[in-house]
């Protein structure tokens, strides 16, 4: 059985364009292939905390160079990286799936102000009720807190 998050996953298909993200020392980079439908705002007990947005895709799809720490807990399924110099969360990886059908994300927030203005925001519900929702909920980091003036 497939975990439930992966019907989150807002990214299909080849990109017109990459989005490459680094953290603040710039120990640790991604190259993300791929044009994210959209980025996802949790505001589960782990992303609240972190103020991470994500963007989903197979493994292959996205590069990561340098060294990181990784965080696990609870059921132990998604490891949560940081860089080991700066302590940018950097992105997930699944550790109960592998192959074709096993994803990861990288945090937007690693990218550009531009790149990340210009991808919709979700908000999901990762608290409670596993939905996206129309509007932020408790916990959730403002959308209007980062989007670049138009
Ligand atoms: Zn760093």
């Amino acid at each position: 059985m497939m975990p439930a998050f992966l019907h989150l996953l807002g990214v299909e298909g080849p990109a017109p364009m990459a989005i490459k993200g680094t953290c603040h020392c710039g120990a640790v980079a991604y190259d993300f292939d791929h044009a994210p439908r959209w980025t996802t705002c949790c505001n589960c007990s782990v992303c609240r905390r972190y103020g991470t947005l994500w963007i989903y895709a197979r493994i292959p799809q996205v590069t990561i160079t340098g060294p990181t720490d990784t965080y696990t807990h609870g059921d132990r399924e998604l490891a949560f990286h940081s860089c080991k110099i700066c302590g940018c969360i950097t992105h997930w990886e699944n550790l109960a799936l592998e192959g074709p059908d096993a994803r990861m994300a990288v945090n937007l927030r690693l990218a550009d102000p531009d790149v990340m203005a210009s991808v919709p925001v979700r908000y999901f519900d990762g608290a409670d009720s596993w939905r996206f929702v129309d509007a932020p909920l408790a916990g959730h980091a403002q959308q209007q807190a980062y989007q670049a003036d138009t």
